[in-house]
């Protein structure tokens, strides 16, 4: 059996599953200081017997192995998880092999191995909510470089009608500081599911996904590209908008029936749903644990 920590800036999802991504049991923790949650997530998994552990972190994380403070959480806001050593605690208290990774990794993961791009090589998997990220597997494997990549950052073109100045704390009018649930929420004055009838919210939010898209597809060329998080999962009207906008902004520059008639199988939510994420972390899981015994097989 497996755990899996999907770690997010306001609930932990926890859940013990398989290599297959079935998932037995979960658990909704809520996140507040670093120790308090850490130590119920603990309590929550000795119930278990356990091989291993995948995390799937808010971020950004340091995911380079080679790193002295590889698992750790680097540049976030939220207070006390500034620097917090989460891989190295989880592994101090459980004593198991524990795979580290964003929670957009792990999404992608989860979607390239049992959901939407499992028959192919490549995907992104981008989440937009609280915050917008992305990952990218490219060739089976997931894109890392110096870090992870933060394609929520991106600059996107402004909407002419648009004058809201942008929530990101680093960029400000940035993908994320025009097109995330709070950006969404600062400049209509309202939460977005209270704007789900006003076609005007989610056509400029197709625009600005579009947009980044078309980044994606032109830089990456991902064969599938998978659309999840609170804002789009609640708001699938948005779907249309950025099937609309697309298009327009390729101006048929590339010749893929992905870009054209078939859109719609191209750009699609996540199979697995709201499980994209926890399933993900079980396949990290998975991972150190076939990382150790390989490793284990060598030493011996
Ligand atoms: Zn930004």
């Amino acid at each position: 059996m497996l755990g899996g920590i999907e770690a997010g800036g306001t609930k932990f999802v926890c859940a013990v599953g398989k290599e297959d991504g079935t998932i037995i049991d979960r658990v909704e923790i809520p996140t507040t200081m670093p120790d308090e949650t850490i130590e119920k997530v603990i309590q929550y998994f000795r119930q278990f017997s356990l091989q291993a552990i995948g995390i799937g972190s808010f971020g950004p994380v340091d995911t380079d192995k080679t790193n002295k403070t590889y698992g750790t959480i680097t540049a976030t806001p939220k207070a006390g998880w500034r620097h917090y050593p989460f891989l190295q605690t989880v592994k101090n208290e459980m004593k198991i092999p524990v795979g580290f990774n964003t929670d957009v990794n792990a999404a992608a993961l989860g979607e390239f191995l049992f959901g939407e791009a499992k028959d192919l090589d490549s995907c992104l998997y981008m989440t937009i909510g609280t915050g917008i990220g992305a990952g990218a597997i490219v060739e089976g494997r997931l894109l890392q470089g110096l870090s992870h990549p933060e394609m929520g950052h991106i600059y996107i073109r402004r909407h002419p009608d648009d004058v809201y100045q942008g929530k990101c704390p680093y960029h400000k009018d940035c993908f994320e500081g025009l097109a995330s649930g709070p950006a969404i929420e600062a400049r209509w004055g309202k939460k977005a599911a209270d704007l789900a009838h006003i076609n005007q919210v989610w056509e400029l939010e197709g625009y600005y996904i579009a947009q980044a898209l078309a980044q994606y597809i032109l830089i990456l060329a991902p064969k599938k590209i998978i659309l999840g998080g609170g804002v789009v999962m609640n708001q699938k009207q948005v779907f249309p908008y950025i099937y609309q906008y697309v298009p327009k902004i390729m101006n048929s520059y590339l010749n893929f029936s992905e870009l054209s008639e078939s859109m719609s199988s191209y750009i699609v939510p996540p199979r697995l749903g709201r499980n994209a994420g926890i399933i993900g972390t079980l396949v990290l899981a998975d991972q150190a644990l076939q990382a150790e015994t390989a490793s284990g097989e060598v030493r011996s």
